[in-house]
């Protein structure tokens, strides 16, 4: 092995010994990947001198950029005076207790009360547990069963991939027994000769169906993000959520809004169920709560269900080492003042997310592009080699993946899921920012047309 830079150095170590997730081992070892060496602003650099503007925040988490120095001196502050102290045995710390105050004000009203985890996917297995715990307190312990949707993602535990829909996590992963999978509300490609409306009452009406055959005293909650993310941003036609709380209100179950995504702001609103007036009970939360810079998740749990869990005796048997980690809680607090001081939620919903949206729109023409959908700072365009019968360009999602691959190289950070192109960018990016977003992804959109020789 010849090494030759110090890049070279540090992508022959990564090959030869870090393992990457969601990565091909094989084709990694062989062709290895790119070092991300620092950012700023809306902008990552990699250690071969390229510049990218970060389309994706991050991995959906970095919602005001890279740049908060309120927030990184907040994290140091705090390692300064308690780096760590854990949360067991009648403990608390000061950062924990304000975060947890803050998020309920943030919240809708009734939610009063937060279990911290350190990511979205404990969060979720934390809902099982909650959810569970609730029921046998309440005196219905056959009430186990949780129904989720085909294609959502809660994360990679093994609780969380197997609340998830994913195909492949679960081809990899033995499930859980207690979990269902519904149809997702995703009408480009499951929707044939229906109009938009009309699938999602008929997607909805599914998880009624699905009650009756598990039968509702054996159904404990139901959870969903209230926009698929990592599925490929399936923005549910508008009929789909209303039917959906319809059906929750009239049925003896809980639901979970799944924002780990969705929450502060990415939608326009500080959670996404807020974008679709849904009543969730308990609401998943992580990723952009510290702008992504510390690991931080949890729940937010509703009156109705905290009422329960604190009426029973004995102990919550849960918990994590890092539950409400010191550091992780000033990241988050300096994270939501700066949301709430600035309203930046509110002004980009205003300004940004409109001019965003609307530019996007205007690849609706462009001869690849089969769909345009979105909602707020979200985004997804799907590509097809024939916009009537929505064929797409290439088996396997070879024309998404060389229009990623294409956007990359032209200096923009987008991510491609199926045959749709994803996008999340920063809620601080300005209008001159999203045309320049725009600009270099209609350039990819014309060479991946062109490649594909499709005019
Ligand atoms: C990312 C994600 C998770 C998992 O969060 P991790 O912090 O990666 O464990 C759960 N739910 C949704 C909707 C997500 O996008």
């Amino acid at each position: 092995m010849k090494l030759t830079s110090k890049t070279d150095d540090l992508k022959a170590l990564d090959q030869a010994h870090h393992l990457h997730p969601f990565t091909n081992f094989q084709e990694y070892a062989s062709e290895g990947g790119r070092i991300i060496s620092k950012a700023e602003h809306i902008y990552i650099f990699d250690s071969d001198g390229n510049k990218m503007l970060d389309g994706m925040s991050g991995l959906w988490c970095c919602n005001l950029g890279y740049s908060q120095n309120e927030i990184i001196n907040s994290v140091y502050q705090q390692l300064k005076e308690l780096p760590y102290y854990n949360n067991f045995f009648k403990c608390s710390n000061q950062p924990a207790v304000e975060l947890a105050k803050l998020l309920v004000d943030a919240a809708p009203s009734g939610f009063n009360h937060v279990f911290f985890t350190n990511s979205g996917s404990e969060a979720n297995d934390t809902n099982i547990r909650l959810v569970h715990r609730y029921y046998d307190l309440l005196g219905k312990p056959n009430k186990k069963a949780f129904i989720s949707r085909k294609n959502a993602y809660h994360g990679s535990t093994i609780a969380a991939a197997s609340l998830g829909g994913m195909s492949a996590m679960h081809k990899q992963a033995r499930g859980l027994d207690y979990v269902y999978h519904i149809t997702q509300p995703y009408w480009f490609e499951l929707g044939g000769e229906q109009d938009p409306d009309s699938f999602g009452r008929s997607a909805a009406l599914e998880l009624e169906k699905k009650i009756d055959e598990i039968g509702e005293e054996n159904v404990a909650a139901f959870i969903a993000e209230p926009i698929q993310g990592a599925g490929g941003v399936i923005v549910p036609p508008e009929s789909y959520w209303p039917e959906m709380q319809r059906i929750c209100n009239e049925r003896d179950i809980i639901l979970i809004s799944d924002e780990v995504i969705c929450g502060f702001g990415r939608t326009g609103k500080w959670f996404g169920s807020e974008t679709y007036q849904l009543k969730p009970q308990l609401m998943t939360f992580a990723k952009a709560i510290t702008n992504g810079y510390m690991p931080l998740g949890g729940v937010l749990i509703k009156d109705e269900i905290a009422e329960v869990l604190l009426s029973g005796g004995g102990e919550f048997a849960h918990g994590l080492t890092y539950s409400g980690h010191p550091a992780s809680c000033a990241a988050g607090l300096a994270t939501l003042n700066i949301l709430m001081e600035t309203q930046i939620i509110e002004k980009t919903a205003l300004q940004i997310a409109p001019h965003f949206q609307a530019r996007l729109a205007e690849f609706k023409d462009h001869p690849i592009v089969g769909e345009v959908r979105g909602k707020g700072m979200f985004a997804a365009v799907e590509l097809v080699g024939d916009k009537n019968s929505r064929e797409r360009l290439a088996p396997e999602s070879a024309g998404a993946i060389y229009c990623r691959d294409r956007a990359n190289a032209n200096g923009l950070m987008v991510r491609q899921t199926g045959d749709a192109m994803i996008m999340a960018p920063p809620l601080i990016c300005s209008i001159s920012e999203i045309d320049i977003l725009i600009e270099k992804f209609g350039t990819a959109l014309d060479e991946t047309a062109k490649f594909f020789e499709i005019s």
